[in-house]
């Protein structure tokens, strides 16, 4: 059975007071939920790719009770419950303007489970845009407090800051974002990120045998190439490679990258007419 990971964005898309303030350069106000709801959409496929099961527990627009989100994933038993949001300060542009990332456990659970899960999401979110590390908090909020699995809940910036304002609703930072929770979430239960999901990087033929099926001599290469002089060496028919590593084009036509025994790397026609996966 695969790990099952409750996502949750925080807040309905008008949830009073959850919003930054007016920014000039967008005239007008972004709502935190505008944030977390990508993020956590973003997240959601990104997990699923990477083989874990989801559960959005505030899935629509309205602001979903907080016992309820919890409740939905403590009745499932998720393994792990990661809530999505943006940080304030005063609400506004003037006077102190903190910025940067935080992470919340419930407090004494820093050396626990969530707080093993913290470490890894932050050291994901520490990467990419250059923004300050504030570190990894306790506090006594519901979501932490009422679910049954190491539970986390992310500020990611803060929406009274002016930069980290506008980051909210730039879709690079949105997706990095995305991409820094699930790098951290896969670190924690040590499964590994894929990003292209696994069709792309579990191709029926990745990891397989390529042989020849050509009577005589078939040309293999030391780079993606056909040219003359890349040629490394020949196959005759029934040899080949032990593992297909990937499946390359090169000037219109297919080539398998490979390696030998020796782990050394090659490319051969991926041509059905010259070989065979077996
Ligand atoms: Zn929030």
């Amino acid at each position: 059975m695969s790990l099952l990971i409750a996502l949750d964005d925080g807040h309905g898309m008008n949830t009073k007071g959850k919003k930054s303030p007016y920014i000039k350069d967008l005239n007008r106000v972004v709502k935190e939920n505008e944030f977390n709801r990508e993020v956590v959409q973003q997240l959601n496929k990104l997990l699923k790719k990477c083989g874990f099961s989801t559960l959005l527990v505030a899935p629509g627009d309205e602001d979903v009770p907080l016992a309820v989100r919890t409740n939905l994933a403590n009745q499932a038993g998720a393994d792990a419950y990661i809530s999505v949001h943006y940080n304030a300060f005063d609400g506004s542009f003037n006077g102190t303007n903190p910025s940067g990332i935080e992470i919340y456990v419930y407090p004494g659970h820093l050396n626990k489970k969530a707080g093993r899960l913290a470490h890894c999401i932050g050291e994901s979110l520490k990467q990419g845009t250059k923004q300050k590390y504030r570190g990894i908090k306790e506090a006594d909020f519901h979501v932490l407090r009422e679910t049954s699995m190491p539970a986390v809940l992310t500020e990611s910036g803060f929406m009274d800051h002016p930069k980290e304002a506008l980051l909210m609703v730039d879709k690079q930072f949105q997706s990095e974002t995305a991409i820094e929770h699930a790098k951290g979430i896969c670190n924690y239960f040590n499964v590994p990120f894929h990003e292209k999901g696994k069709e792309d990087n579990q191709s029926w033929y990745i990891g397989r045998r390529v042989e020849s099926i050509y009577p005589g001599d078939l040309r293999f290469y030391q780079s993606p190439s056909w040219k003359d002089q890349e040629v490394a060496g020949q196959v005759q028919k029934g040899y080949g490679f032990p593992e297909i590593i990937a499946l390359v084009t090169v000037s219109g036509f297919s080539q398998y990258k490979v390696k030998n025994s020796k782990g050394q790397v090659f490319y051969i026609t991926a041509h059905e007419k010259y070989v065979k996966v077996v």
